[in-house]
């Protein structure tokens, strides 16, 4: 199992400064092989590949001893490797028939992360194993930088990064062939379905995140967005308008982390096997198309519930959400099963029943065969248990 663990780094003022200077270089390389690609293409109709800039990196440090010089051949190849996965992506949808934007160039605070793709090379973990207390990693061109370790490092370590987050600095290791440290058995079952109003709720009818708190920084950032628009540009006051904006999606994605560790763990304790729904976020969530009545007006096709809340944090929310679930679920040793949500929504869970009309509102459920009353997402969930219940039952017997 693949996992990382991220530390703060506790570097010497000078040391701050090197970081400082070593990802500066890194972005300016990145948008450097950008330019080079773009260049390329557009007055040759030339395609670089990350070997023709890989190459190039010999002459690029020989040409710049003091500067680029100075850090890990290796970070350095991460960073053009970070740069073609960005245009397969983009090449990757334009295959698909979509129109994705050319990949960017890194302003500056755009670029937070430094990698060394292999751990004693241009870096090394634990660097003075015979330090009495402290964990140091050392950095090529920035010395041996100290670490708050605050947990155990499981597993084999294969990458190490230096990530700029708020002002501080991390290091994040990820590690190989951690081992899973299994929970004891529960003996309970849960399927979860995923909502609007909360992130997830219960078939035992629990109410998982709910999304005050994301409403509230969505306000403020959608006020803050606003006020940007009636700013000069180049102004001063846009700046700090920008910055604030930055500042605010950058709460609402801690929040939203936060909240999808707090419920997946929550989960992942109290549960042996987990149901979810199988989504397809990026179609879950697109506006749906109106649906005309007959007599020229039209009918509610659920757009109004899901554009309520900033789209954008939905979008994300599910999708972070189950990859942090599947990874608990994995280093607790649970079992984690994904169902064709169709009709979990609209069939009663008591009698079977399945009819548009069950769903009464957004909230509520009312069967209109057996009259079984119950919470709308409540009523799915239970669904959706069953459904997974029965997928296993099908590849058991298999
Ligand atoms: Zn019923």
């Amino acid at each position: 199992m693949r996992r990382s663990f991220k530390f703060l780094l506790r570097p010497t003022s000078k040391q701050a400064a090197a970081l400082a200077h070593c990802l500066e270089d890194h972005r300016q390389l990145y948008n450097a092989a950008l330019e080079h690609r773009r260049i390329a293409y557009r007055k040759a109709g030339v395609t670089v590949r990350y070997g023709d800039q890989s190459a190039d990196l010999k002459h690029i440090r020989a040409d710049d001893p003091g500067g680029q010089a100075r850090w890990s051949f290796s970070s350095q190849q991460a960073t053009l490797r970070r740069l073609d996965k960005a245009f397969a992506m983009f090449f990757a949808r334009v295959k698909a028939g979509r129109t994705p934007g050319f990949p960017r160039f890194k302003g500056r605070g755009w670029y937070d992360t430094v990698e060394w793709p292999k751990d004693g090379d241009g870096c090394r973990w634990d660097s003075q194993p015979h330090h009495p207390v402290t964990i140091y990693v050392r950095l090529q061109g920035i010395g041996h930088v100290r670490v708050h370790q605050h947990r155990r490092v499981l597993g084999n370590i294969k990458t190490i990064s230096v990530k700029h987050e708020a002002s501080r600095w991390f290091v994040v290791l990820s590690c190989d062939d951690v081992p899973a440290e299994a929970l004891p058995a529960t003996g309970a079952m849960a399927g979860i379905d995923m909502g609007v109003a909360s992130l997830a709720t219960t078939s035992d009818g629990d109410h998982l995140e709910h999304k005050r708190h994301f409403a509230a920084s969505a306000g403020l950032l959608a006020a803050a967005q606003r006020g940007l628009a009636r700013k000069k540009r180049g102004s001063n006051r846009r700046r700090k308008t920008v910055a604030r904006v930055a500042a605010l999606h950058a709460k609402v994605r801690r929040q939203r982390l936060d909240a999808a560790h707090k419920a997946a763990k929550a989960l992942v304790a109290g549960y042996d096997l987990i149901v979810h729904e199988a989504l397809k976020v990026t179609n879950m969530t697109k506006r749906a198309a109106p649906k005309p009545d007959g007599n020229g007006g039209y009918l509610p096709n659920g757009a109004a519930a899901k554009s309520g809340l900033n789209r954008s944090i939905l979008d994300a929310g599910w999708g972070v959400f189950l990859t942090i679930l599947s990874h608990k679920a994995e280093s607790a040793g649970r079992e984690l099963i994904a169902v064709n949500p169709a009709n979990t929504s609209r069939t009663c869970a008591e009698c079977g029943h399945c009819a548009r009309e069950n769903r009464v509102t957004q909230a509520e459920f009312r069967c209109q065969q057996c009259g079984y009353e119950a919470h709308a997402d409540v009523n799915a969930a239970i669904n959706i248990l069953r459904a997974g219940l029965a997928l296993r039952r099908v590849a058991r017997a298999a």
